[in-house]
């Protein structure tokens, strides 16, 4: 399942030109960047002029709704929200993926999480909160981002199960001591 961050109505800051394209734009540059940093890493680049659109965001160099910013992290509206009040959490240091975020940016991405709930439930009194967070080739904006939003009953929000083809259900025993075993390799 893709995310439905479509990238189409941010607009660039600056000198850098008036519009970024549409999504497949995106696309072909998340893949340029890609390969521009294979193998070699990131290795303190200009944030302000990085091609990753996360990082932009992030570090206010495209026109985009910023609700809340600490050092570590910025948070603002997607564009095309889920229910009213759809928050993306960014870090302003580029990373990917969950597993490669440092200790304090996690921990800042959480307490944030906690604060942007308490306001959504102010303002929305909504019926709960979603947080969800998207890697891999899941991950539209190759950026780390967590979304928040409120959710209410029947709202058509579905977290939608896959049939269990693997028996996964039934080797739950055998998974979890896969599980404790890799995890324990772990520093
Ligand atoms: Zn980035």
């Amino acid at each position: 399942m893709s995310e439905r961050l479509l990238l189409a109505d941010y607009t660039e800051k600056g000198e850098r030109g008036p519009v970024i394209g549409n999504f497949h734009f995106w696309t072909s540059v998340a893949s340029g960047f890609a390969v521009i940093l294979g193998g070699q890493g990131r290795g303190g680049s200009d944030v302000l002029d990085d091609p990753c659109l996360g990082c932009r965001l992030a570090n206010n160099r495209l026109e985009a709704h910023i609700v809340y910013e600490t050092e570590a992290v910025t948070c603002l509206l997607d564009h095309a929200p889920l229910n009213e009040g759809h928050i993306l959490i960014l870090p302003k240091q580029h990373y990917a993926d969950v597993d490669d975020l440092d200790e304090s940016t996690a921990i800042e991405i959480m307490l944030t999480s906690a604060k942007l709930a308490k306001a959504l439930k102010d303002i929305f009194r909504p019926d709960g909160i979603t947080m969800i967070q998207n890697g891999g080739i899941f991950n539209d904006l190759t950026h780390y981002h967590m979304h928040i939003f409120p959710r209410y009953k029947e709202d058509g929000f579905a977290w939608q199960e896959p049939a269990d083809s693997s028996n996964a259900a039934g080797r739950l025993a055998e998974t979890g001591e896969m599980l404790r075993e890799a995890i324990g390799l772990l520093r």
